[in-house]
């Protein structure tokens, strides 16, 4: 029975170019996609560009642009990135997108109607001379410990450390004018987090042991804590619109309303697509399994904040069932962040080194358990040694050997078959269960080992010496070719659909894959290049 397969990828927030560090991260969605639609199963892989909050106005305020002109530039570039390294998402879509909007503003409704959104007030910096309640990231503060002048945005000083006091928040200047900040009372709504927590805990405790250890841990420390409310709307003038009666200036938070988009971008793809979006959405039903990848840093709002977002809306959704919770990437050592511009830049390697390569490595060397670090030599030694001398050069040495234009006639060697059928069996249990390092390294083997079995035939003497054996080893090894232009996809989707494309395999399936004799080869060319 084919499975519905819903897997979300986390949505990069439209502020700064994309870096080696969060594709890695978010790798793991299209190696997924691409496995579960090769093997039949409906897949819907859906993402978007996150365009709303503080440091995009913020940042629209210094450039002085529009905020949409900021997120529509990030989103432009984000669909080329995601483009040129080949994801293969049903729908990359955005924030700003009106279907979004108004599915957003029917859930926020509706919670607020069920009553598990209410009006609070409480005291909160405000600038005079701006006229405007301010977020801690506009507010700066001189540090009592080190007199540097620092933003508010983290409990503690960015520069020495310390941790503020509330008596030193009340001190915190307006970030915008340089005016001192007073406290004023303001109305907001919040989200009675604090009445899921039995539900949470206990949808968690079920779910758990499907996840990543950094989020059974990260996730536990909360439910620990306890759930606290948090509020919903904020001041700004950029977001979604309040669907409540006395909030026109105010609009949804960021946090609730952006991760409704793996909701809403899997309804509107279903649309398109003439699906029922309730295939992948359904409450316990057991053939839905759901993936949501993401950092190490997000692993809350997937965890717990859209899980209550769902349980509050009393519409019986599927909760997610797998979280893929990355560690982080750092390069030469240094953690890879947006804001430090530290990292590589996945445009710029797509461009030097091939899209192929650069998914592999990501792949293989993936933070999945632990924080992993990018290192050029270490990347062109995985291309130069294994994907262009072992993967390439099999390809090459079956396809194009000397003399020969066309595939010949042969058997197929039985024991090589049944390590295909192996390696298919043995992938496909690591990608479900998210061992995609080994997945990777596991499809690499079956190179190896299709390398050990042509260099056994010896097909240069076999030639020379007995043509019915060159031709069974010719056409033996053509096919190992064709299945590692199957099991290679989610690794490398490139070179695996020129494969195909060679070898006349045009509804490529996961699972033991047969070629005719009689191929035409003059049009084979060498997949990979060496980096020098
Ligand atoms: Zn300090
Ligand atoms: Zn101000």
């Amino acid at each position: 029975m084919k499975r519905n397969i819903f897997i979300g990828g986390a949505w990069p927030y439209a502020n700064n170019s994309l870096h080696a560090g969060h594709l890695a991260g978010l790798m793991a969605g299209d190696v997924l996609a691409r496995y579960y639609r090769l093997n039949g199963d409906n897949v819907c892989y859906v993402s978007g560009t996150d365009c709303h909050g503080t440091p995009i106005t913020e940042r629209a305020h210094e450039e002085k642009v529009n905020p949409r002109e900021i997120s529509n530039k990030y989103h432009a570039e984000f669909t080329q990135t995601f483009k040129d390294l080949a994801f293969s998402y049903d729908l990359y879509t955005k924030t700003d997108d009106e279907f979004h909007e108004t599915e957003v503003k029917r859930i926020f409704k509706k919670i607020y109607d069920r009553g598990f959104i209410y009006e609070k007030t409480e005291p909160q910096p405000y600038c005079e001379q701006c006229e405007k309640f301010l977020a801690d990231r506009e507010l700066s503060i001189i540090c009592p410990s080190c007199q540097t002048e620092v933003k508010l945005d983290e409990d503690s000083c960015s520069k020495c450390s310390y941790i503020f006091t509330l008596k030193d928040i009340e001190n915190a200047k307006c970030h915008i004018c340089g005016k001192q900040s007073v406290l004023k009372n303001n109305k907001n709504l919040y989200l009675a987090m604090s009445k899921f927590q039995s539900e949470i805990t206990e949808f968690v405790n079920a779910r758990k042991a499907n996840w990543r250890v950094n989020a059974q841990n990260e996730t536990g420390k909360f439910l620990k804590q306890g759930l606290i409310d948090r509020a919903a709307t904020r001041d700004l003038d950029w977001g979604v619109e309040v669907p409540v009666a006395g909030y026109e200036k105010k609009r949804i938070y960021v946090w609730i309303e952006a991760v409704l988009g793996y909701l809403t971008a899997c309804k509107k793809i279903c649309a398109e697509k003439g699906i029922d979006w309730h295939d992948f959405w359904r409450k316990n039903d057991a053939n839905i399994i759901s993936y949501y990848v993401h950092g190490k840093d997000n692993i809350p709002f997937h965890s717990i904040i859209f899980p209550v977002i769902l349980m509050a809306t009393g519409e019986e959704y599927h909760l997610p069932d797998y979280i893929v919770s990355s560690e982080f990437m750092t390069f030469n050592s240094v953690k890879m962040s947006k804001s430090l511009g530290n990292g590589i830049l996945a445009k710029n390697i797509v461009k030097d080194f091939g899209t192929d390569s650069f998914r592999y490595y990501l792949v293989k060397n993936g933070p999945e358990k632990k924080d992993t670090d990018f290192s050029m030599e270490d990347f062109k030694a995985t291309h130069n040694n294994e994907i262009n001398n072992k993967l390439g050069n099999f390809v090459n040495r079956t396809l194009k050997f000397k003399g020969i234009t066309e595939l010949p006639n042969g058997t197929m060697n039985l024991d090589v078959k049944s390590e295909i059928e192996k390696a298919y069996k043995e992938i496909a249990v690591l990608i479900e269960h998210l061992d995609l390092r080994e997945a990777a390294t596991r499809a690499m083997a079956l190179v190896d080992y299709a390398n050990r079995f042509y260099d056994e035939q010896k097909p240069w003497i076999q030639a020379k010496e007995d043509i019915n054996a060159f031709n069974d080893t010719i056409f033996t090894c053509a096919t190992i070719v064709a299945n590692l232009g199957v099991i290679f996809d989610p690794f490398m989707p490139i070179a695996t659909a020129k494969i195909r494309e060679y070898l006349n395999i045009t509804k490529p399936k996961w699972e033991f894959t047969e070629i005719r004799s009689r191929i035409d080869l003059i049009k084979v060319m060498p997949l990979f290049t060496k980096i020098q």
